[in-house]
């Protein structure tokens, strides 16, 4: 059973592994995808972070530069004539193309020198910059943006987005000694110039960076929707700044835009760099990664679903023909079991591969001794060995071999068998095994000699009855010949009317029993030789008329009426024994003359055809009376010998029961049958149908 069920194991353990791989694949791939995220996602910082440190060290070497400006003003620079500062700021703004405009203010907020002369005189709205603090320190701070080409036309702005392409800038203040007051030094920083920068470091459509103030403002930005002067530009940058000032994280812009975002703070001044990029963008690759490796995966993946799927269903397939293969192998061994025949299988070359039980308890050798024994361990010595060449050569030939075979037991007594021997070939035509298959034929055979010897002593038995009662009849007969032979003497002589009419009494005694002798040695002789027939040609008709007449005397005597009747069709001149038609027509009138007391006899004749055979025909003769009838329980065994309706007819109406045997006998012999329909009381009918041929 454990090793029947090894290849269904196997199979589930073949495809529960194949399973495994697809799923371990699977597996593999979804966590390589994983890290390809997470890895894109990592790079994204990473570059946002290294774009936020660039920015902040160019941003903070400008804003340094600026403050050099304001430092390396002239000593005198508070003496100088106005038209002199502004000629000096003139020049110091040419190499910084970055910058719109250098001037100085008065503690007010006045101008009084500017290297665009046109603003000297204006005044200057000193609130709005961070961080807001007195002139007495020192430190850059940074203004609201201020729409506008230069401080001549331009207003600070309130957080409303700016007209499309149109100029601004942002004012970047701190004190400087004028003479012996102090004052304000203020740029005005060309936006323009950072937007460039980076937007080339950053393209639109993969994210943006902002310059904010380090309260948060929005000083610019690289995307154009961004609006500058509002402080919820940068998400969350502004509130991280609290925690840490450089740091990176995910959000989503209040653009509705996620992306991965990195802040650094200057570290001299109170701007902040946040480089935001495109989550999407960033993701892009990615998934441009997942694209490439799908296409070598999931074919892979689906040839190895496939090929499972497959295997599975050949897999229930062969799972099912073993399950047939089993059950029919069980079958055959409960078969091979159960047999009560011995059955021993075995190689090509003779050597016993299994036996049944069965065979063990007829020749007494259990399975385990003839395993790998040739099976003549079992040879009794009675057949020669051409027995043996034949046995096998027919094996050999035919595949088959049947006959009895006698055999020897373990325990050395012999037994006969009738043996069956079937090779087993495979599609090549090669015995692959023999079957021998032997039913024990001790019993039957004894039974058969049993019953033949007992058949033989019944037949030597009857023969000997039959043999008596011939001889009997015989040798009772020539006496009783010579008893009537002397009374029909006596009765020719001379004699008184007593004397003859004792005389009559003997001689119808004699005559009656010699009828019974008649009978008697007839039966014997067809018990005993049976029947041989002598056909010749004669009219049936005609031995009726004969007989009738013949039986006129007796009928007469009882008043009875005699009838012939020939019915159509006519039988005509017919070949068949003449005498025993006659010894069956007579025994049946005797009979029925014998048997009625009133009314009378009739016999019909006719003929029918036999088979369609033209040459023969049947010819039927029914012998009918009103007699006293037959009781239908007795209507067959009236036919057997020696059977009478009742006991004491024997005594009223004489007889041996013989002739009803003979005569079936007669009619049996001669192709045809005897039978009767009788009603006690009214009468019976014997038909007779013998087979005739047409003269
Ligand atoms: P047997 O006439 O010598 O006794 P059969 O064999 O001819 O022997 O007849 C056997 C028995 O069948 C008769 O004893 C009689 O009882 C019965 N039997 C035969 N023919 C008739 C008949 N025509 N009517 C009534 N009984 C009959």
């Amino acid at each position: 059973m454990a090793h029947s069920l090894q290849p269904h194991r196997r199979g589930l353990l073949l495809a529960a592994l194949m399973l495994l791989v697809v799923i371990g694949w699977l597996a593999v791939f979804g966590v390589t995808l994983w890290s390809l995220h997470d890895k894109a996602l990592d790079d994204g910082f990473a570059d946002a972070r290294m774009h936020a440190r660039n920015v902040e060290d160019h941003l903070t070497k400008t804003l340094q530069v600026i403050e050099l400006g304001a430092d390396s003003l002239p000593p005198d620079g508070g003496h100088a004539s106005t038209g002199t500062l502004n000629q000096s700021l003139a020049v110091m703004l040419r190499p910084s193309p970055f910058l719109r405009s250098l001037s100085l203010l008065n503690p007010d907020g006045r101008v009084i020198a500017s290297s665009d002369p046109r603003n000297v005189g204006l005044p200057i709205n000193l609130h709005g910059f961070y961080p807001e603090a007195g002139l007495d320190w020192p430190q850059l701070r940074i203004g609201t943006p201020w729409h506008g080409r230069d401080l001549g036309d331009a207003r600070p702005c309130a957080g409303e987005p700016a007209p499309p392409s149109a100029p601004g800038f942002i004012p970047v203040m701190r004190p400087v000694e004028l003479k012996d007051q102090p004052g304000w030094w203020l740029a005005a920083l060309n936006p323009d110039d950072f937007i460039n920068h980076f937007s080339e470091l950053l393209p639109v459509d993969e994210g943006r960076v902002q310059l904010l103030r380090y309260d948060g403002m929005l000083l610019l930005s690289s995307h154009p929707d961004d609006i500058p002067g509002r402080s919820d530009q940068a998400g969350q940058v502004p509130n991280r700044l609290e925690q840490q000032e450089f740091g990176d994280f995910e959000q989503r812009l209040s653009d509705g835009t996620q992306t991965l975002t990195a802040y650094r703070a200057s570290s001299r001044f109170p701007v902040v760099i946040a480089v935001h990029l495109d989550r999407k963008y960033i993701l892009g690759q990615w998934l441009a990664d997942v694209r490439g490796l799908s296409m070598i995966v999931l074919p892979i993946l689906a040839a190895l679903s496939v090929a499972t799927l497959l295997f599975w269903r050949r897999h229930q397939r062969l799972e099912q023909q073993r399950a047939e293969l089993e059950r029919q192998r069980r079958l055959t061994s409960s078969v091979f079991d159960a047999s009560s025949d011995a059955i021993m299988l075995t190689t090509p070359s003779g050597e016993i591969l299994s036996t049944n039980p069965a065979f063990e308890h007829m020749t007494g050798y259990s399975g385990d001794e003839v395993r790998g024994r040739n099976p003549r361990l079992l040879a009794s010595g009675q057949h020669d060995a051409a027995f043996y060449r034949a046995l096998w050569n027919a094996v050999i030939e035919t595949g088959h071999w049947q006959g009895e075979i006698i055999d020897r037991r373990k325990d050395g007594s012999l037994y006969t068998g009738l043996l069956t021997i079937n090779a087993v070939r495979d599609d090549a035509g090669r015995i692959q095994h023999c079957v021998g298959v032997t039913s024990d034929m001790t019993e039957r055979k004894r039974y058969e000699a049993e019953l033949l010897a007992a058949k033989e002593r019944a037949e030597a038995a009857a023969l000997a009855k039959t043999t008596f009662l011939a001889t009997m009849s015989h040798e009772l007969r020539t006496p009783m010949n010579g008893i009537l032979g002397m009374t029909d003497i006596l009765l020719r002589s001379e004699l008184n009317d007593k004397q003859r009419r004792q005389i009559g009494i003997v001689k119808s005694s004699a005559e009656s029993l010699l009828t019974i002798l008649a009978d008697i040695l007839d039966y014997s002789r067809i018990e005993a030789h049976g029947i041989t027939l002598k056909p010749s040609p004669f009219d049936p008709v005609e031995t009726i008329q004969v007989v009738l007449a013949l039986f006129a005397p007796h009928a007469d005597k009882k008043s009875l009426t005699l009838r012939a009747e020939t019915l159509e069709p006519p039988p005509g001149m017919i070949v068949a024994d003449p005498v025993r038609f006659r010894q069956i027509l007579t025994n049946l009138v005797s009979n029925a003359i014998k048997f009625t007391h009133d009314g009378g006899i009739s016999v019909r004749v006719w003929s029918e055809p036999a088979n369609s055979d033209h040459e023969h025909a049947m010819l039927v003769v029914t012998v009918m009376d009103t007699g006293i009838g037959i009781p239908s329980a007795l209507h067959e065994s009236i036919f057997d010998a020696f059977v009478q309706v009742d006991g004491s007819h024997s005594r009223s109406y004489g007889g041996t029961g013989l002739g009803l045997a003979i005569s079936r006998r007669l009619a049996e012999t001669m192709g045809g049958t005897l039978g009767v329909a009788s009603t006690p009381g009214l009468g019976s009918c014997f038909t007779l149908r013998i087979r005739v041929i047409r003269a």
